[in-house]
């Protein structure tokens, strides 16, 4: 099993993720939605422990952390076994495309240069991005930095892959070219947890829909279910908003 039970998290007086229960389905696509502040950011940083519940199981196949008393080294192998994509790139300016994607191949996994330059050259190829290997972040534009972004993540093999919003920061004409290379990432059998308001999108590539509100599920469906007319009137209510 991967996923997370019995998650909670507060905020102050606020119960931001309410007891949540989430399977994460191997080698498919679960989408999470729901309005601004229902929890999504919050759900997938307790994924990697960027956020610390107040109660709460993380299970990565065989790996299962409560998250109450997690070792340091169980939030390491956590993090092996994750990784996110921003929605704001969080891309190194410093560094190329390939020293970016290198970078975590070097300090987390301990790969010589040599070795993590030649890795990081296979997933930026994967991104569509190996002409563009020695640029860096400024020479991109927002669709290939977040790419290198995607290619980054991806250079870790994570079991499951995390993606926060990834194209909410992008101009419109930029969004198409990142989804083209998230919906062949999810071909490949990556499993994915995916934040978004690209209803269009998601309903294209996801196995199953979430939507989250006031931190809980109210809905979990297959696509066509949940934007077919046996939606519960609180998913369609949000889905006319958002379509
Ligand atoms: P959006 O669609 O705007 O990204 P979201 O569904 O990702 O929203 P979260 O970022 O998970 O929502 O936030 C859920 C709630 O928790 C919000 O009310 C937010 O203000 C609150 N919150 C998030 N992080 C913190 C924090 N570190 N301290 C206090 N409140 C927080
Ligand atoms: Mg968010």
């Amino acid at each position: 099993m991967t996923g997370v039970s019995g998650l909670q998290v507060t905020f102050g007086q606020r119960r931001v993720l309410d007891g949540l229960d989430l399977e994460f389905a191997p080698g498919a696509v679960t989408a999470v939605v729901g309005s601004s502040g229902a929890g999504k950011s919050t759900l997938l940083r307790c994924v990697n422990l960027l956020e610390r519940p107040q109660a709460g199981f993380i299970t990565i196949g065989d790996l299962r952390v409560d998250t109450t008393r997690a070792t340091a080294r169980e939030i390491r192998e956590l993090r092996r076994r994750t990784a996110m994509v921003f929605q704001q790139f969080h891309l190194f300016a410093r560094k190329t495309a390939t020293e970016n994607v290198a970078e975590g191949l070097r300090v987390v996994r301990g790969i010589d240069r040599r070795d993590a330059e030649r890795l990081a050259l296979e997933h930026l190829d994967r991104v569509g991005l190996a002409a563009h290997a020695d640029q860096y972040p400024s020479q991109l534009s927002g669709g290939q930095q977040q790419r290198v972004g995607i290619a980054r993540a991806l250079a870790m093999q994570p079991e499951v892959l995390l993606l926060d919003e990834p194209t909410s920061a992008l101009d419109p004409e930029l969004v198409g070219e990142v989804l083209a290379t998230i919906r062949s990432i999810a071909e490949q059998g990556q499993t994915m947890v995916l934040v978004s308001h690209e209803m269009h999108f998601v309903r294209q590539v996801a196995q199953r829909i979430v939507f989250l509100e006031g931190g809980r599920i109210i809905d979990d469906a297959a696509p066509a279910e949940f934007f077919g007319a046996a939606a519960s009137d609180r998913t369609r209510g949000f889905l006319r908003e958002y379509h």
